[in-house]
């Protein structure tokens, strides 16, 4: 038996003794989502334990207006859309709308690995403007606000980004003041907590004195920052607990937060199933103004085109899970998805189907 089994059933046995009454725990990362998921986690846990899924997924947070938006611009004239792969299939707020249709419609879309792919994409193709979708948390936010470095130290008048960058903490304080809240304990993003450190989720202990609890990706790692978000549960002592000291310092990594201060700026944002929230995106700079698409080509973000019946507001915001959205498997399935939650790799929808469970 490896140490790694033997400390698991240990820990689930330590879990089964607490005395902590009914609890939903809500981790806030897609790569969290689908580890859970694809390890089994929910079903070996206690059945007073509960793990929801949080807006941790950047496609899936991202609305269907902005998705919009980037599926017309697609369709104008010398224009090159450099995205990551998980973006191609999300679905704007017409069913069957999206890059993809765009591409076999004669729009160029090219899937990039990084950002500083799109900026020599653009290097190479001087007679198209290649716009780069910058989606992501703070964990891709420095690796664009590189990007725009780089197309501004080469002087590029052919690249810019459409930011739908957006910050953890406004969200988190959004679902907390959501009506009907009644998450007990946060499993916090190790990614995102590279960045920003254990001081950026501080603000969950002290001024709402939830629990949290920053952890790695592996199975018994979450499980272990379960396990510590219950013992703190317990002792009703709330605090940040960093359960992935091998990645996370700290203060983050003050190097990469300066280059998003550089390039980048807060802005109020929209986000699937949270609405509009202050200070909860990030825009470009008013200094790099020339590399921000959205001011570049004027693009203003409409209302939606029709009421999708998806569910995944309610799904990334805990409210549901993915199972319980009556398309699900049914009318929506990783090949003909209704919603960016079935779509992204690390959606709570495309995670349920593939691995079973909730
Ligand atoms: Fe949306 Fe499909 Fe998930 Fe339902 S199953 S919430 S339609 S992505």
């Amino acid at each position: 038996m490896s140490s790694e089994i033997y400390d698991a059933q240990k820990l689930l046995a330590e879990i089964g003794e607490m005395d902590v009454g009914n609890v939903s725990l809500m981790e806030v990362c897609g790569t969290h989502t689908m580890a859970i998921a694809k390890s089994g986690l929910r079903n070996v846990l206690p059945e007073n334990i509960k793990l929801l899924s949080g807006p941790g997924c950047p496609v899936c947070v991202t609305p269907p207006e902005v998705i919009d938006a980037i599926l017309d611009l697609s369709m104008q004239k010398n224009i090159i859309i450099a995205t990551y792969g998980d973006m191609i299939k999300v679905p704007g707020s017409v069913h069957g709308e999206n890059l993809a249709k765009s591409r076999a419609l004669g729009a160029r879309v090219e899937v990039v690995y990084s950002p500083l792919d799109a900026v020599r994409l653009a290097e190479e193709n001087p007679s198209y403007e290649v716009i780069f979708l910058g989606a992501g948390f703070e964990t891709t936010a420095p690796g664009t606000a590189v990007a725009i470095g780089a197309a501004s130290e080469k002087r590029l008048r052919n690249f810019s980004v459409f930011s739908m960058l957006k910050t953890v903490e406004p969200a988190l304080r959004a679902l907390i003041a959501d009506d009907g809240f009644n998450v007990r304990g946060f499993l916090c993003p190790g990614h995102v907590a590279t960045i920003i450190g254990e001081e950026g989720f501080r603000f969950l202990a002290e001024k709402f004195k939830i629990p949290c609890v920053i952890g790695g990706f592996e199975p018994h790692e979450i499980l272990m920052a379960v396990y510590m978000l219950l013992r703190q549960i317990e002792s009703g002592e709330p605090k940040v607990e960093n359960a992935y000291p091998q990645a996370v310092k700290s203060n983050g990594n003050p190097l990469a937060v300066n280059m998003i201060r550089k390039y980048l700026t807060l802005r109020r944002d929209i986000w699937r199933g949270l609405g509009e929230i202050d200070m909860s995106g990030l825009g470009i700079c008013d200094e790099y103004a020339e590399f921000d698409a959205e001011r570049k080509f004027d693009i203003k973000i409409k209302p939606p085109k029709e009421t999708s019946p998806c569910l995944c507001g309610d799904v990334i915001c805990g409210r549901i899970y993915a199972h319980e959205c009556p398309l699900f498997g049914k009318v929506c399935t990783p090949e003909n998805p209704v919603g960016p939650c079935m779509v992204s790799g690390e959606g709570a929808c495309a995670a349920a189907y593939k691995y079973g469970g909730q």
